[in-house]
């Protein structure tokens, strides 16, 4: 397991000991690994500290990902009291993003807070100076495997995940596993470990697994089917897309979080190089990249997209009408822009 410097876990530990108004908050459009990473949090100070903190989301959470909160205080950002509840906190713990931009519309109201700020995150270029203790790392799988490392850490815990609350290992495991695409991505040694001494404190991953991929609709998997069939395009240079307009979410009554994990499917194509499934949003298409090891997306995000993420996953946004002046030219648009990153990508690398 990585080593968490000693002083940074005295740090948290003497803050939580005299804070009770604690705030978790993560990123927009909240992720396994959010969800996972905010509600192990949040069982672990109630049980360990007696502090029943809030956890506050940019906008709902995925219905496969609702096992997790059953028994927690959460809101999202439109919610009556989530402002009043960040600008009172003393503490806010920020999960698993490494700007305010990512909080969407919880952003100002961070920008504006006092509270101390604690920020567990694994994206590369956190924005250090917003921060008031960091524990940020890239070489790892997800920021539930950091808060891992963080938590068995803390005073009483002694590196023994055994001495987890349960519903806390069990949270993290959840967030390991969606942000690893089941252990097909971003798998260090540590993760493994991590996985190996959750498991044997006792976490049912079988039934993990069951919850988050094998409990979905059947509307959902025709959905899938569809677009896999309709919208999916391979270009030449290796880039596959898929464009999910408005008109197929409504008519397959697609909810928040069930096109998770399509953007992986492109990439099972030997020729596939780079995936990206551009959802269309009222104003903007939400843009998710994905892409083998020898080609980073989230320069490609970062630059074309106002967004960023990690090297094989990235997102971002093409805002209508400053990036693209119609919706109805999306495919071009993405196209072109597609193609030149691959012709600079394979330059780069010719040279
Ligand atoms: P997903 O495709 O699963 O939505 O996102 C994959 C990764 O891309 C996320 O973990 C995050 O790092 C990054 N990402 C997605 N959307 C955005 C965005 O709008 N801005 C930034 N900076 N990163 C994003
Ligand atoms: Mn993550």
């Amino acid at each position: 397991m990585f080593e968490v410097t000693a002083d940074k876990i005295q740090a948290l530990d003497s803050r939580l000991r005299k804070e009770g108004r604690v705030v978790i908050v993560s990123h927009e459009h909240p992720d396994g690994d959010a969800v996972g990473s905010t509600t192990a949090l949040w069982h672990f100070l109630k049980v360990k500290y007696g502090i029943v903190a809030r956890i506050i989301y940019p906008d709902c959470i995925p219905p496969s990902l609702a096992f997790l909160t059953e028994c927690v205080d959460y809101m999202t950002a439109d919610d009556e009291g989530a402002e009043e509840a960040i600008r009172d906190a003393g503490l806010v713990f920020c999960l698993d993003f490494n700007n305010f931009p990512r909080t969407g519309r919880l952003q100002q109201h961070l920008r504006g807070s006092a509270a101390f700020k604690v920020l567990v995150d694994h994206h590369p270029f956190p924005e250090e100076g917003c921060f008031d203790i960091l524990f940020s790392r890239t070489d790892i799988s997800s920021a539930s495997e950091l808060l891992y490392c963080i938590l068995v850490d803390m005073p009483g815990i002694g590196g023994d995940a055994g001495r987890l609350p349960a519903e806390c290992a069990r949270s993290l495991m959840t967030g390991m596993t969606t942000d690893t695409n089941n252990f097909a991505n971003s798998v260090y040694p540590s993760t493994l470990r991590m996985a190996s001494d959750l498991i044997a404190a006792g976490v049912d991953r079988d039934s993990i697994i069951e919850l988050i991929y094998n409990s979905g609709r059947e509307e959902k998997l025709r959905a899938w089917s569809h677009l896999l069939d309709n919208s999916l395009t391979i270009m030449e240079c290796g880039v596959a897309y898929i464009v999910l307009g408005l008109d197929t979410r409504e008519r397959f009554g697609l909810l928040e979080g069930e096109t998770d994990g399509l953007v992986n499917i492109p990439l099972r194509a030997a020729k596939v190089r780079v995936s990206a499934l551009i959802t269309e949003e009222k104003d903007h298409f939400r843009i998710s990249l994905r892409s083998r090891r020898d080609i980073a997306v989230n320069t490609l995000a970062g630059e074309r997209f106002n967004g960023g993420g990690h090297p094989q996953a990235a997102g971002g946004r093409i805002s209508v009408p400053s990036d693209l002046d119609d919706k109805k030219n999306i495919r071009q648009y993405f196209e072109d822009i597609a193609a030149r990153f691959m012709r600079d990508a394979d330059t780069t690398r010719d040279k």
